[in-house]
């Protein structure tokens, strides 16, 4: 989603005659695009901060946006007081105002405490106001449907720092994905905090899931591929499982966090689902599209797991089996209830518990890429690699593929023989260009 929203708030400055540079020293404006999720993710800003201060002269105007700047505001600039603007991920679209602020302020030659700070969360919508064409087009895009998270899990800052939950009318989504796919997007995420809670208003003015959403979306000339993240296991409903067996487009690869497989852990979280619920659903969505590859969420050491908890944990990633997956170690948020919680895990403990999952989870990708070895598999050719001749694609399963390939095959969908895997990425030779 920073992602996204990084290369929005470029598209909005590129009127004012902003664009992107290499590296920070020779900006005019430097912009960090935050995230508070975990605290390591948090404290990166400071230290980024700290070396980006020694570039600043009296023209650089420096501005912290995303959900550090919603949860910390006013601190940001008791810490760092060379820091210019302060805003969130909801007022990003009034960047060009916020700036003409700090200008004026710096040509008065204000002290501290002249800084701008915009953390409101506004009634209209940033989707409202944003250009209609995005500055940097590549074959892969990120298209934001869905934003906020009203779910409240007991160790989550989202729905303090994104806000309610909001979902964009689907034209307005499916005009932004035909303008991309008329530059030669072949590939759309679709993102959202909880994307699958999508319900957003059908061009009929009637209310559309993302099931619907997506076949709508299937519809638009030279759109390859559709995914989408991040999903709740409670708001995977029929319409979406289907989607993956009745919507060419839409990818054999589900991303769907459970964070614990602990009826116990998932109850203190606020999950609001058990273990059952959530295999359930995994049989369900292997009913309708059997070769779906699987990731999910995990977090070791919420306040209370015990060494049996986590073999749950160990137990459900075993009985599901992923194609890959990220995991974490608890990370008490201010705000959050996790946090104030008695029974906090030693460090130790977090540390050890995520050694064995991710030990885990490794082999399983690794397992997972090995069992691609001699298949012949499609991949959207959508990077170029390091060295000459080199690109990188995604198999339908989202895994990264290395080959050797003519220029002209760059953002085509061609035929891979698989030859070699490593628990990162695969290896192969294109057999022909698909269809
Ligand atoms: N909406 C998604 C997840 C969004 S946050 C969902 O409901 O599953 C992305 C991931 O960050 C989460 O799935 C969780 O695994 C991790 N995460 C969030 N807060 C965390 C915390 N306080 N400590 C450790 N990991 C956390
Ligand atoms: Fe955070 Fe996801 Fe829970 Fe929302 S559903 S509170 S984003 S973990």
């Amino acid at each position: 989603m920073n992602v996204y929203d990084s290369g929005r708030m470029a598209d909005i400055l590129k009127p004012l005659g902003y664009t992107l540079i290499e590296s920070p020293e020779d900006a005019n404006l430097v912009i960090l695009n935050t995230c508070h999720i975990r605290e390591k993710a948090d404290e990166k800003v400071y230290s980024d901060l700290g070396r980006i201060r020694p570039h600043k002269d009296e023209k650089m105007i420096i501005a912290v946006a995303g959900c550090v700047g919603q949860a910390e505001g006013a601190e940001i600039m008791r810490r760092a007081p060379y820091v210019d603007i302060v805003l969130g991920p909801q007022t990003y679209h009034r960047l060009p105002e916020m700036i003409a602020r700090a200008q004026r302020s710096q040509d008065k030659k204000q002290g501290p405490g002249r800084g701008v700070i915009d953390v409101e969360f506004p009634v209209e919508s940033k989707f409202d106001h944003l250009p209609q064409d995005h500055t940097t087009v590549g074959i892969s895009a990120f298209v934001a449907i869905q934003e906020g998270c009203d779910q409240f899990c007991t160790f989550c800052v989202v729905p303090y720092t994104r806000g309610a939950e909001y979902s964009r009318p689907a034209q307005a989504i499916y005009e932004e994905c035909a303008r991309l796919c008329a530059r030669g997007v072949k590939e759309i995420t679709l993102l959202g905090q909880n994307v699958n809670a999508y319900h957003g208003l059908s061009p009929e003015g009637k209310e559309w899931g993302l099931g619907a959403l997506m076949a709508h979306l299937a519809t638009i000339e030279g759109l390859m591929r559709i995914r989408y993240m991040t999903s709740h296991p409670r708001d995977m409903d029929e319409e979406l499982m289907a989607a993956h067996r009745d919507i060419p487009q839409v990818m054999p690869f589900l991303h769907l966090p459970v964070q614990s497989g602990s009826d116990r852990i998932l109850e203190a979280m606020n999950r609001k689902h058990t273990r059952k619920y959530y295999l359930d659903i995994i049989e369900k969505m292997r009913g309708y599209r059997p070769d779906i590859g699987l990731s999910s969420d995990f977090i070791v050491g919420f306040p209370g797991e015990t060494e049996q908890d986590f073999q749950d944990t160990l137990n459900l990633v075993k009985e599901v089996g992923f194609s890959q997956a990220y995991s974490f170690k608890y990370s008490p948020r201010i705000g959050t209830p996790g946090a104030l919680m008695d029974n906090q895990i030693p460090e130790e403990i977090k540390a050890e518990r995520l050694s064995r999952l991710q030990e885990l989870l490794f082999a399983q990708q690794q397992a997972f890429n090995d069992s691609s070895i001699g298949k012949t598999m499609i991949v959207l050719l959508d990077r170029k690699g390091r060295k000459e001749g080199q690109y990188l694609g995604k198999t339908p399963y989202a895994q990264s593929v290395y080959v050797e390939a003519p220029a002209r095959l760059y953002g085509h969908c061609v035929e891979v023989n698989i030859e070699k895997a490593s628990s990162s990425s695969l290896t192969g030779t294109v057999v022909t260009q698909s269809n």
